[in-house]
This record gives C-alpha cells, sequence and structure tokens, in this order.
C-alpha cells in the first residue's frame, strides 16, 4: 500500500470513509483531517460561496434585466438572417394563418388591448410600447360606441 508522506492512516472517520480495504481512514497530516471529508467540506464550501454571489447578482436585478437584454440583443444581430428564415417558415403554414386569423377575430370581437393597440399603431404611427392605457381604455370606449351606434341602424 502506498501512503503519501503527507499521510497516515488512523481509526475510521465519522463520515466512515474507508481507505481501499483497510478499515480505517485516510488523514492529513497536517490537521488531522480525513482526506474525503476535507474534500466535501471544500465542495459545500464553494457552493455556499456561489450560492451567495448568484444571490447577489440576482439581488441587483436591474444589473440582470440590462445583462439579458444586452445578450438578446447581439444573439439577434448575429442571428438577424436565420431568425428571419425561421419565422417565414413558421409564418407560412396553413396552420399559423389559421390560428392567426382566429386569435385576431377574438381579439376584435372582444375588443382585446392588442387589436385597439394596432388599431391606434396604423392611425397614427406609433409602436405598441408608446400607448399609454388610458388612450386604449378611450379607444375601446369609442368603438364600443360606433359599433352599438351601427346595430342600432
Ligand atoms: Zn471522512
Amino acid at each position: 500500500m502506498n501512503i503519501p508522506n503527507s499521510k497516515y492512516l488512523g481509526k475510521l472517520c465519522k463520515g466512515g470513509h474507508e481507505y481501499l480495504d483497510t478499515g480505517k481512514s485516510l488523514y492529513y497530516k497536517l490537521g488531522y483531517n480525513c482526506v474525503e471529508c476535507a474534500k466535501l467540506n471544500r465542495k459545500k464550501q464553494s457552493n455556499t460561496e456561489k450560492y451567495k454571489e448568484w444571490q447577489k447578482f440576482y439581488a441587483s436585478s436591474e444589473k440582470y434585466k440590462k445583462l439579458n437584454k444586452k445578450l438578446q440583443r447581439r444573439y439577434r444581430e448575429k442571428n438577424a438572417g436565420n431568425i428571419k428564415k425561421m419565422h417565414k417558415k413558421y409564418t407560412d403554414t396553413e396552420k399559423f394563418r389559421k390560428i392567426a386569423r382566429e386569435k385576431t377575430r377574438i381579439e376584435r370581437k372582444e375588443l382585446k388591448d392588442a387589436y385597439i393597440k394596432q388599431i391606434l399603431c396604423q392611425k397614427n404611427k406609433l409602436t405598441r410600447s408608446m400607448i399609454p392605457n388610458e388612450l386604449v381604455e378611450l379607444k375601446r370606449a369609442q368603438l364600443k360606441l360606433t359599433r352599438s351606434t351601427r346595430r342600432a341602424k
């Protein structure tokens, strides 16, 4: 049996780490720690340190969101061609068109935000994120009124 100079065989440790078939554990001469127990402890410690780091990172979530956005933008820039192709491939199917039509129909019927925003965008050259909720509410009320008067005629 080959035991390195820095280590020695002692009684079985609390963790029951038997060295080969000796019925004993291998210890560091320095510190008198079982080699396997020390390994586990190191692992545990590094885990918690990493965990704390991640927690800190997530705590400053604004930073994280910014980074995420940056990465997404970079990905889109890099893969713009592919994404376009994939999008076209997906939207170019009859199944997709059917789903999209049905979605639009429901949105129009129930005056959903998406439908109202779409109208507002077409008429005013706005982007969706620029439209405040109040404007959506107003437009919805207006559309409801228009519809009910149309029905009354
Ligand atoms: Zn041990």
